[in-house]
């Protein structure tokens, strides 16, 4: 199994596990497409990619709750790579409230960008895949698609949400040559989580400290954090898996800390 010439759109790339996940593909070969909001920083990590070979990468500015500029940034891609192989649906962003505290913008941004972003990434992708007769397509869900933990209401109802976006990709289009996956990390040392740590130890009133061994890996076999690499080498197997026996699969990396 590997990458070589396969062209991939990465959303989230500039940061975090995005990013090595991006890293991943073009180490094996692959063509990626950095598809985040935040351009120089996704030029940035595409020009350090392309520079490390011997796949290549480019850089799109795309928010992915905004079907046009979805659209738009698919069509340059396929345009500048030759077409799309691998769409790895992965932005995201973190907002902790209680329940009865959650400002109703913000979960409907938070479920904007994992939810909406995930169709609208998938649907401008699979006209293209459907007629090469392949393509799969990866969502970065979390422990939090099978687990809920307080405060994060919107996050988990999102990441539990894409659970069922996969499984239906996976019978549309298994018939075609599609499949679909999600990957479901605990708790990964990126930006998303170091901002979390502060406003958790706020609303919980415990110590930054404690957040970390007790509410974010009090439930792992070695208080470990999982590692970007780790989320990357999985991404790396479901995307260069060669056929249909694996799709609409969730795995979760996490130390233990889910099983199933
Ligand atoms: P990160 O903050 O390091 O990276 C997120 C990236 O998404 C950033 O580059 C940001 O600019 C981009 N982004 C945010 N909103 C966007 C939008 N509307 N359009 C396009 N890009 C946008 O975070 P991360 O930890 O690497 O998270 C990546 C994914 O992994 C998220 O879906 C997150 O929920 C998931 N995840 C993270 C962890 C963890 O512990 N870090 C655990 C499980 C799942």
């Amino acid at each position: 199994m590997n990458m070589t010439g396969k062209n991939c759109i990465v959303t989230g790339a500039a940061s975090g596990i995005g990013r090595a996940i991006a890293e991943k593909y073009v180490s094996d070969g692959a063509n990626v497409c950095i598809a985040d909001l935040k351009l120089e920083a996704a030029q940035r990590v595409a020009e350090e990619l392309t520079a490390m070979g011997p796949g290549r990468a480019m850089a799109v500015e795309m928010d992915v709750t905004d079907e046009d500029a979805v659209n738009a940034g698919v069509a340059r891609t396929v345009e500048t790579l030759g077409g799309v192989d691998v769409l790895v649906s992965n932005a995201g962003i973190q907002i902790v409230h209680r329940i009865e505290d959650f400002p109703y913008a913000e979960w409907k941004k938070l479920l904007a960008i994992h939810l909406d972003g995930a169709f609208l990434t998938t649907k401008a992708c699979l006209p293209h895949m459907y007629k090469q007769g392949s393509g799969t397509v990866i969502y970065m869900g979390s422990v939090h698609s099978k687990e809920a933990s307080p405060l994060k209401s919107a996050y988990v109802t999102a990441k539990h949400g894409l659970l069922g976006l996969a499984r239906t990709l996976a019978k549309e289009g298994g018939p075609k040559g599609v499949r679909s996956h999600v990957i479901c990390p605990g708790f990964v040392k990126t930006p998303l989580v170091e901002k979390q740590i502060p406003e958790q130890a706020k609303d919980l009133g415990i110590s930054e400290d404690e957040v970390v061994s007790r509410v974010m890996l009090g439930q792992t076999v070695d208080t470990e954090f999982t590692t970007v690499e780790d989320i990357a080498n999985l991404a790396w197997v479901f995307a260069a898996f060669p056929t249909n026996a694996l799709t609409g699969q969730s795995l979760v990396a996490s130390h233990g800390w889910y099983m199933n």
